[in-house]
Formats: C-alpha cells, sequence, structure tokens
C-alpha cells in the first residue's frame, strides 16, 4: 500500500494533470494477483530526444532509473507462444512493446490485435526479416513500409506506412548510416537493446531464465530484448516476471510522444 500510495505522489509530481489519469489507473492493483510486479511509469518516446535507442548498438539508451526496465518482443506474433507471452504479461499487469514481423500479423491478425487491446505497443520489424543493411535504400525502405503496411492492417484495419506507433527494430540489428537517417527523418524511432536472452539459441527455459538475469543483473537497466516466438521464452516469462518483482526492478513501458492514453 505504501509502495502505492508513493508511485501516486511520485506520478503527480511529474507528469502533467492532463496525462495523470492513464498512469493512476495503471497504479490500480493488479486483478487476481496482489503481488503483480506491475507496470512502474509510462514514459514518452520521439525521434528529438532519442532517434535511436540502446547501447549493444548506439551511443546512448532510454532515460531510465535504476533497476528500471523496457521488455521487448520481436518476430511475432506466433500462435502457441505469444498468447502464452502475453497471459504471463497480463497476469503481472506489464506492459511491453512488440516488435512485428508484418508477414505473422497478416497470418494472425487477432493475435495482433489482442496485443493492441492488453496495453502493450506495436512496433515494427520488416515484412519477412531479410538483413537490410547492404540493401539498396530504396529496397530496404519498401521492405520495412510492406511490414508497416501490413502491421497497421492487422492491428487498425488500415493500410498505412505511417506507422500508429513509429517504433522500429532492424531484423539482426543490420542498420547502416542511410536507413537510420531516414528513419530519423520520418519520425521513426529505432529500437536496439541493452540486454537480451540469447533465446534465439537452443537452451531450455531455466538456462534461459539464469542467463537473463545474470545479465539485467550487469547491465542494471535498460531494453530487454526476448522474442515472443520462442518456446523457452514464452515457457520462462512468468518465472522471470516473478523473479523482477523480487529483485526490486520496476517495468517502464514506452509510447509515442503525445500518445499517452490515447492508444490503448
Ligand atoms: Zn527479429
Amino acid at each position: 500500500m505504501m509502495s502505492r500510495i508513493i508511485a501516486l505522489a511520485v506520478a503527480a509530481a511529474i507528469i502533467p494533470l492532463g496525462a495523470l489519469a492513464p498512469l493512476a489507473a495503471q497504479a490500480e492493483p493488479c486483478p487476481g494477483n496482489s503481488q503483480a510486479l506491475g507496470t512502474e511509469r509510462v514514459i514518452e518516446v520521439d525521434t528529438k530526444s532519442t532517434p535511436r535507442v540502446g547501447r549493444k548498438h548506439f551511443a546512448s539508451t532510454l532515460p531510465l532509473a535504476r533497476k528500471e526496465l523496457v521488455l521487448t518482443f520481436d518476430d511475432g506474433p506466433w500462435p502457441g507462444t505469444t498468447p502464452k507471452v502475453l497471459d504471463a504479461l497480463k497476469h503481472e499487469c506489464v506492459r511491453a512493446t512488440f516488435f512485428l514481423l508484418g508477414k505473422n500479423a497478416e497470418a494472425h491478425p487477432q493475435l495482433a490485435r489482442r496485443t493492441l487491446a492488453e496495453g502493450h505497443s506495436i512496433g515494427h520489424h520488416t515484412y519477412a526479416h531479410p538483413l537490410l543493411d547492404h540493401m539498396p535504400l530504396a529496397k530496404a525502405e519498401a521492405e520495412i513500409n510492406r511490414g508497416i503496411e501490413e502491421d497497421e492492417y492487422a492491428v487498425y484495419g488500415q493500410r498505412r506506412t505511417e506507422p500508429a506507433v513509429p517504433f522500429f527494430r532492424f531484423p539482426g540489428f543490420a542498420s547502416n548510416r542511410a536507413l537510420l537517417e531516414r528513419m530519423s527523418e520520418r519520425g521513426i524511432v529505432v529500437f536496439g537493446a541493452d540486454v537480451w536472452a540469447s533465446d534465439w539459441l537452443p537452451m531450455s527455459p531455466e538456462q534461459e531464465l539464469r542467463l537473463i538475469l545474470a545479465r539485467i543483473e550487469q547491465v542494471g537497466r535498460g531494453i530487454v530484448l526476448f522474442h515472443d516466438t520462442k518456446a523457452q521464452t514464452a515457457q520462462m516469462l512468468p518465472a522471470f516476471l516473478r523473479e523482477l518483482k523480487r529483485r526490486g526492478f520496476h517495468i517502464v513501458h514506452v509510447v509515442p510522444a503525445g500518445s499517452r492514453g490515447v492508444l490503448n
């Protein structure tokens, strides 16, 4: 109770009045789970202040305090695994960002819509996951736009290349200067990562849990990369979220500038 009061007091001190309602709503108890990790706060992200984030590949990351994490999931939506990931996040009232593949959103639009409906941010990750860094610029941008179009159509029913949430992650983090400049011109924030689970490698859920927790303790804060297409990630997520709570980590949700409370 005390931490909730403090959270609300902090929110009231730093958030403009008009934006307080959605944040306060998130501080409500989590239905069915009095011990939930929860979502501590929401931050707005835009290309003016943070054109690219994630220290694995870029010079800076999101303005996070110690023990604050932003959870991200790539390559979905995927039947079998994405629903489990969504269930685990919902149980803990945690909001994350999903970087969808256009071809998967096209094939599984109901899962893409569920992801939005449960309060997560929908970012983009191309149509079919090619590496774009050595592709001609126009071809690379066409692939990016095809992905955005399919995601937007699946999630919002609108085929457009200007995304509702202008967040993008390059497949394999394979970008180049021209592409990064193009994204910045378009007002699209490029997400890298600060820490990852290496969940593209075969490993048991227990191994993945140990590995990601050790790496998170090492970096202390930042953007965490998972793949919601991976069975071991879906399986370890409930235990991972409980462990974050036990260790005193906090979850921060990222949304586009000016959109707080509008998209969800
Ligand atoms: Zn990917």
